[in-house]
């Protein structure tokens, strides 16, 4: 054990993913929370530290301008004039010489950075006036852009590339940047101090089938690397070197466990119908394209759900249109004819990609602002390259499209218009695509919901992206974990906006899907049922579960259930009702 301190620490968090592991902790730290060590430099490092500064400043001005470029090349000259903020601040004597002086009393030059943005940063964020705030915004971004060169050019920048074999990741935070270079095989589990059930942490251990526990406040602070660690997704614990009792308890868990996950994994290629013979389909949910080739072998019926927004994550330069396609002819030569369901970029929000272009929208509110396609709206010529890719790859597989987070009518419209516009050109290039292409929408904003009727009538099938339509309908953040208790499928008012979204699509002859997590818990398996939902689809993980559910009810009977529970207004009830037919895990036989 390195961690004496920390002897059976148990920690109560969200459990964000099922399953539990026993594995060693691989800490990733984020300079730009956890402080920089304030390591001393003795007299006769000093200048060489001053140099290290300066050439630090020299190497972040070079990135800062292609960056510039980029945008330029993306987006015009006014949109790459935003850039020109950083290159400022960059250039700033009195940075310059303040932190010089700071490495010449003896401070790392990390520190002297870190600790003069700390003061200008607090000064400027007591400012009642916005302007202020956003300048704070920008001093720590540049000042954490400087600190990373200085700290990668020491080679000691961590990344999940280097995680080693049998590792529980602990960070802060997960953003999607941080995943997308694991080394997946060698992860067990993820535990985080920040997020809830729907953040991205949560899905990707979701997708890959592993436990999660996050919002545990300050486990990044508790943990060290090489700690034994155990992750309990299924009651939301983690223990730090846990004492021999409890890891022998968990060694028997994890021991009946892997029992049950042999029988669930019969069931992957059987349908997905009730005993009275009523079927829905169950398909996938997946990130990356890597992940298609398993969606099959799972026993999917395709993938309900390409988040495509990984695409342009941790790279140099925006994606263009053969990445697109390369990415999309990948994921469908994996599906044998077997449908894909492809979602258009929804960056923005907690998915922001490490582009400047991103950056430089910085917003106050982001879940609420540019996200998804209203960003794709405003920069057309980043969703005509996408939607290009999407096209030409609909001519090697069977591909439906599908647009996020839609508000009103208009959004589609203009959405479609541009769709429009790239059939017409890959017309007049002779380039092959399906003419048939479906195309639907999420219904993820209570807007949409609410007007479900009118917009039934443009498309051709729904998803209900139940991640955000919750966070939305009940002013919780879903990556926010002291509101995670709002955070409530069963709140009366989600249960009726599933129920008016099944019924809009129903009523419009088309087929109503849901993408998000409430549909990979087992737990709502049977509501959602008898609420009338026609494809789950779920973490690849999932999948046999579902279907274990669904074989094990009638459908009549889960209809009089949805009955019952959208006539009652009381939370807890509604919860006790569907305790009373949970059948999830140990209840029912395979
Ligand atoms: C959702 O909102 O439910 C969803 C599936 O999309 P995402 O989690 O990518 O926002
Ligand atoms: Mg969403």
């Amino acid at each position: 054990m390195k961690n004496n301190k920390n002897k059976n620490l148990i920690l109560k968090g969200i459990a964000a993913s099922s399953g539990i592991v026993i594995g060693r902790v691989f800490l990733l730290k984020n300079y730009d929370i956890a402080p920089i060590d304030n390591i001393r430099i003795p007299l006769s490092e000093r200048s060489r530290e001053v140099r290290r500064f300066h050439e630090a400043v020299v190497d972040t001005k070079l990135e800062m301008n292609e960056t510039r470029e980029k945008i330029n090349k993306a987006l015009g000259e006014s949109y790459a004039k935003i850039a020109d903020v950083h290159l400022f601040m960059l250039e700033d004597p009195i940075m310059i010489k303040d932190v010089t002086d700071k490495i010449n009393k003896g401070i790392s030059a990390e520190y002297a950075v870190y600790d003069f943005t700390r003061g200008i940063a607090l000064s400027l964020e007591a400012e009642k006036d916005g302007y202020f705030k956003e300048r704070a915004a920008d001093i720590k971004e540049v000042s954490k852009r400087i600190i990373h060169n200085l700290i990668s050019k020491k080679g000691k920048t961590i990344s999940l590339e280097d995680v080693g074999k049998n590792s529980v990741v602990v960070a802060h935070n997960l953003t999607p940047a941080d995943t997308v270079s694991m080394k997946e095989k060698f992860v067990l589990g993820f535990a985080t101090d920040i997020g809830g059930k729907t953040s991205h942490t949560a899905i990707v251990a979701n997708g890959l089938g592993i436990p999660a526990v996050v919002g545990l406040a300050n486990i990044s602070q508790s943990a060290e690397t090489g700690d034994e660690i155990i992750i309990d997704g299924n009651k939301g614990l983690v223990i730090l070197n846990p004492e021999k009792e409890i890891l022998e308890k968990y060694k028997k868990e994890i021991k009946d466990f892997t029992v049950v996950k042999k029988e669930l994994e019969k069931l992957k290629d059987l349908p997905a119908s009730t005993i009275d013979g009523y079927s829905v389909e169950v398909f996938g949910n997946i990130e990356n394209p890597n992940e298609a080739a398993s969606v099959l072998s799972m026993g999917a019926a395709g993938i309900g759900l390409y988040r495509t927004e990984f695409i342009y994550f941790n790279r140099a330069d925006l994606p263009d249109e053969s990445d697109h396609f390369d990415a999309c002819v990948k994921v469908v030569e994996n599906m044998n004819g077997f449908p894909t369901v492809i979602r258009t970029a929804d960056l923005g929000g907690d998915k922001l990609a490490d582009l400047g272009l991103l950056k430089l929208e910085r917003e106050k509110n982001p879940f609420m602002g540019l996200r998804a396609i209203r960003l794709c709206l405003k920069y057309p010529d980043l969703f005509i390259k996408q939607l290009r890719g999407i096209l030409r790859a609909s001519a090697k597989g069977k591909i439906n499209l599908l647009y996020p987070m839609i508000s009103n009518v208009d959004e589609l419209r203009e959405a479609d218009k541009i769709l429009q516009g790239v059939k017409e050109d890959l017309r007049k290039e002779k380039i092959p695509f399906d003419e048939n292409i479906k195309r639907g929408i999420m219904i993820e904003v209570p807007c949409a919901a609410m007007i479900s009727d009118i917009l039934a009538k443009e498309v051709d099938f729904f998803s209900i992206g139940t991640n955000d339509l919750i966070q939305y309908s009940m002013a919780a953040d879903r990556v926010n974990e002291n509101v995670a208790r709002l955070y409530d499928p069963l709140h009366p008012a989600i249960l009726r906006f599933i129920k008016m979204i099944i019924d809009s699509g129903h009523n419009a002859g088309i087929k109503v899907a849901m993408c998000g997590e409430m549909a990979g818990d087992p737990f709502y398996t049977p509501i959602l049922l008898g609420l009338g939902l026609d494809e789950f689809s779920v973490s690849l993980s999932q999948i046999p579960k579902i279907k274990k559910i669904v074989r094990s009810v009638k459908i009549e009977d889960m209809k009089e259930f949805a009955r019952q529970i959208l006539q009652c207004g009381d939370r807890d009830k509604i919860e006790e009702i569907v305790e009373s037919i949970n059948l999830s895990e140990d209840k029912t036989d395979v």
